[in-house]
């Protein structure tokens, strides 16, 4: 009997991956500040597991939120009967998911990932994939690449940065993707965006002039414990996996957790929340790894925090309306980097201040790496704008990749030329 007991337990533990079925995502459009209140009220109900893709934010901008199927009812009666406007945006998640499911299969049956040539950048991978890639991208460039490991996670992994580089002691110019876990577009197309700077490397003039001044530093996997979470249990997971004591919720949102208005509106005091902010700024060991890294190197001049999905450049501040002392140069920069982007395959971008296109966000990443006095610091949500929202399809991954390399270019070669 014991040993059926321990069997089933085991049964238990390696399926029990979060199912979506009959889980919908609905588009939200709150056009008074009440309505906005009532919708953000949801959140509050931490019985119906609401999840919030987007917003709350502002009267006449779209909330997106997912919802269990034990508690659509509710939700659409709740929106109804406050005559909230709304619409299905995905009728099943699950079924999303499965064909994700299935094209990461198909494609890494396609795939020979001893070499960076053929390696699949058009399929989603494991974080133990992107380790191996990090690895062979080294050996094939030995005398451009690196690994420089900034840290370990909560749970023990390694933190992970490629060093682009051809001299010591250069400024940089730092990229990161997957710091929320289930943004898999972000590291997708940070591999691609490897595989571009070797290849462009003695080949493109600007990329080349770009090496030859300042390296290039880039974090695939921002949040290893939230991204494996991501695979193994439940593909919506979005922030660290850091537990909470006195509380069963786990993790902490990381770019809610820097000294940068930490704590302020925005962000959430509620471990069960999205949002929530975490014990103390910087309590995140992913984020202190890039706190300690930023600080001692001393000479970043670039930082560019990438996110998905809502299709945005955006710039600090999040936390306080006051403009940032360089905010007319960093809207220029912006409007340059967006058109680039946009000139490849029409994709259509918002730019601005975090508080004024997003919505007021406190403790984020690029609010602490501008007050540390790096000049130009970003953050991109990459495609789309909500039709599948973080169940992106792989086929969207190349083209983000090279729309954002073009928009990304402009910001690397703007922070060579004013440094
Ligand atoms: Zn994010």
């Amino acid at each position: 009997m014991k040993g059926i007991l321990v069997l089933l337990a085991l049964v238990v533990a390696v399926t029990c991956k979060e199912n979506f079925s009959g889980q919908q995502v609905l588009r939200i459009l709150p056009v008074t500040e009440e309505e906005v209140n009532l919708v953000r009220e949801l959140e509050t109900f931490e019985d119906l597991r609401i999840d919030f893709w987007q917003g709350p934010a502002l009267p006449n901008r779209y909330i997106d939120i997912r919802v269990p199927f034990f508690a659509l009812q509710d939700v659409k009666i709740y929106l109804e009967s406050n005559n909230i406007q709304y619409s299905i945006m995905i009728h099943d998640l699950q079924a999303l998911l499965d064909e994700e499911e299935q094209e990461m299969k198909l494609g890494h049956q396609m795939e020979n990932s001893r070499s960076t040539n053929t390696f699949n950048y058009a399929v989603y991978h494991t974080f133990d994939e992107i380790n191996n890639f990090i690895d062979t991208l080294v050996a094939e460039n030995p005398g451009l690449v690196s690994k420089v490991v900034i840290g370990n996670s909560y749970q023990g992994r390694p933190l992970n940065v490629l060093k682009f580089s051809t001299g010591a002691n250069r400024p940089a110019f730092w990229i990161d993707t997957g710091i929320h876990a289930r943004e898999w577009v972000t590291p997708a197309s940070g591999l691609w965006f490897a595989k571009k700077i070797v290849t462009d490397y003695g080949r493109d003039a600007s990329l080349t002039a770009t090496l030859n001044k300042m390296d290039i530093l880039l974090e695939l996997v921002t949040n290893p414990d939230g991204f494996v979470y991501t695979h193994t249990n439940d593909r919506m997971w979005r922030k660290t996996r850091s537990p909470n004591s006195g509380s069963t919720c786990v993790g902490a949102d990381p770019n809610r957790n820097w000294d940068a208005g930490f704590g302020g509106a925005g962000s959430s005091a509620s471990p069960c929340t999205e949002t929530y902010r975490g014990t103390s700024a910087h309590s995140e060991p992913e984020v202190r790894a890039i706190v300690n890294y930023v600080k001692s190197h001393g000479k970043i001049k670039g930082f560019v925090s990438i996110h998905s999905y809502s299709q945005m450049l955006l710039y600090p501040y999040g936390y306080t309306s006051i403009k940032a002392a360089d905010q007319v140069e960093l809207h220029a920069l912006a409007k340059t980097a967006v058109d680039a982007l946009t000139s490849l395959y029409g994709t259509k971008y918002t730019y601005g201040s975090i508080i004024t296109t997003i919505y007021q966000a406190s403790g984020g990443t690029v609010d602490w790496t501008y007050n540390q006095g790096i000049k130009y610091s970003y953050t991109f949500e990459l495609r789309d704008t909500g039709r599948y929202g973080f169940a992106l399809p792989a086929n969207q991954i190349i083209p983000t990749a090279e729309e954002t390399w073009l928009a990304l270019t402009k910001l690397i070669e703007h922070t060579r030329d004013n440094i």
